[in-house]
């Protein structure tokens, strides 16, 4: 199997085989891609004994620089060679589960023990690093013949109800290897789905933003939906039946910008996420899905942040507060209530008028209304323009949409090639043209700021962005004829 993995990389395996010896294994996807002779980027060391000695080690002897984590016994060491990867080094644990849904207890242990915490057979296999037994694998709970098989299998029937992000990790290894959730995990995941209720909006959203990542993200949200995983996250959730269509769409939009937009802040993140809501979902339904997935994590770590501070503040206050800073102020008579672990805040006198207002924070989703809102009023505007329309209506239309959206719809087959092509057009180049004169200009020369003024400089930067002018002595002279 060791032919499978690259020789700068067997190198660094067999080295740290020699530091450390039998203590030391290779785990988790690493193992698991080799024996589906796919490439993998993570490596993962478990050390029986002290991880971080066996890192320090490593650095040393590799010239690199090593970041350790004293309280959880784990050390990450980036060799000095820019062309080898980082390797994580973590102590052997075991792991329990006080209550579902929440993070487990650590203890340290044995090999064993950490196959034994993991979530999938598949994920449980280890490789021998030491020189007497390199490459011979480790396999406690028949992790081989499951990849073999193609099946996901949990190993013991608690595991989805401790962790319900593992619903969301099946999944995701079932759609990307092609693999099937064996029946009888089908049947825990039923029965582990009223746990999700427990999960933090902030580890949701991490599963989701990992399933977008992957290249065969619809049939991953099509087998969560199966399991109706979505409604149970948020009772009603639908994934859009446009959403494979609307992913492409977005995975085109990232592609484009990626090869054309190189210097620019064009992040890619909130595109995926904008497929994930599709362009028909109503907007209402976004916001109360970002209440679950990020306010409520935000409120929880402002308001704990604010005890510890030692001030007794009060949570109206901080709730207050927290609105004011979104740039979403609450009403003085909202109403902010705690029940099982969970906010309502209820303001009858909200400025758009609902009687209960569902605001988003700074988090991913907040990114996304904006672009999305955006994207749909562009489809809209676009419909009826004409083909005759110049280069400067063209900059004007534009101009106030986030590149988000402009690149979206510029890969967006609904929508004609030509006005595609003209979105692009201004995307590459309308958009960074320099206008010949501008208004500090005007001020240069004497002239006072006024509309009179502005509507002077849109006319010479539109006449030049439609080719009539084409020279600044040529937008000089026609500025004279004004006067
Ligand atoms: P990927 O290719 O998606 O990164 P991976 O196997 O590397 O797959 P990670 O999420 O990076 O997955 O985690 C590394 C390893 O840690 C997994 O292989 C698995 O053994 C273990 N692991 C991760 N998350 C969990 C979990 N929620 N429950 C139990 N074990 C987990
Ligand atoms: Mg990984």
């Amino acid at each position: 199997m060791t032919p499978n993995i690259p020789e700068p990389i067997l190198n660094l395996l067999q080295e740290i085989g020699e530091v450390g010896g039998e203590e030391t294994y290779l785990v988790g996807g690493f193992v698991r891609d080799l024996l589906l002779k796919r490439p993998s980027l993570d490596i993962d060391i478990v050390v029986e004994g002290e991880a971080i000695r066996v890192a320090e080690a490593m650095r040393n002897r590799w010239n690199g620089t090593v970041h350790v984590h004293p309280q959880f016994g784990t050390a990450t060491v980036t060799p000095a060679n820019q062309h080898l990867p980082k390797i994580d080094f973590v102590t052997a644990r075991r792991e329990t589960y006080e209550s579902p849904g929440a993070l487990p207890i650590v203890t340290y242990g044995t090999i064993t023990d950490d196959l034994c915490r993991r979530d999938f057979s598949i994920n449980a296999l280890a490789m021998r690093l030491d020189t007497k037994a390199f490459g011979t694998i480790v396999d406690k709970t028949g992790g081989i013949k499951d990849l073999e098989r193609g099946t996901i299998r949990v190993l013991h029937k608690r595991s989805f109800v401790d962790d319900p992000t593992r619903i969301f990790r099946a999944c995701r290894y079932a759609g990307r290897y092609g693999f099937r959730i064996a029946d009888s995990d089908s049947v825990l995941i039923q029965e582990a789905l009223p746990v999700l209720v427990e999960l933090s909006g902030e580890r949701i959203r991490n599963e989701i933003d990992r399933v977008l990542l992957e290249e065969n993200a619809p049939r991953i949200m099509g087998q969560l939906t199966e399991f109706g995983v979505y409604d149970s996250i948020f009772p009603g959730w639908q994934i859009s039946p446009s959403f494979a269509s609307d992913f492409q769409t977005a995975q085109n939009a990232i592609a484009w910008a990626s090869e054309h937009l190189v210097d620019e802040k064009f992040q890619s993140e909130p595109v995926r996420w904008m497929s994930f809501f599709s362009t028909r979902t109503p907007i209402y339904q976004i916001e109360a899905l970002s209440f679950r997935l990020v306010l409520t994590h935000q409120l929880r770590r402002l308001v704990s942040r604010a005890q510890a501070s030692q001030h007794s503040v009060s949570l109206e206050k901080v709730t207050h507060a927290v609105f004011e800073k979104l740039g979403f102020p609450l009403s003085q008579n909202a109403s902010i209530e705690h029940h099982n672990g969970k906010w309502c805040i209820v303001d009858a006198d909200s400025p758009t008028g609902e009687g209960t207002t569902y605001v988003c924070g700074e988090g991913n989703l907040y990114r996304i209304e904006t672009p999305l809102t955006a994207y749909r009023q562009l489809k809209q505007e676009l419909t009826p323009l004409p083909e005759a329309t110049k280069p400067s209506e063209i900059y004007r239309l534009l101009k106030p949409y986030p590149i988000a959206a402009l690149v979206l719809t510029s890969v967006d087959r609904s929508i004609a090639t030509w006005k595609r092509e003209k979105i692009r057009d201004y995307l590459l180049v309308l958009r960074k043209v320099e206008p010949f004169i501008t208004g500090e200009d005007l001020i240069q020369s004497g002239k006072k700021p006024s509309s009179e003024f502005e509507t002077q400089l849109w006319e010479l930067f539109a006449a030049q962005l439609d080719g009539k002018i084409r020279k600044k002595e040529e937008a000089y002279s026609r500025l004279r004829t004004f006067v």
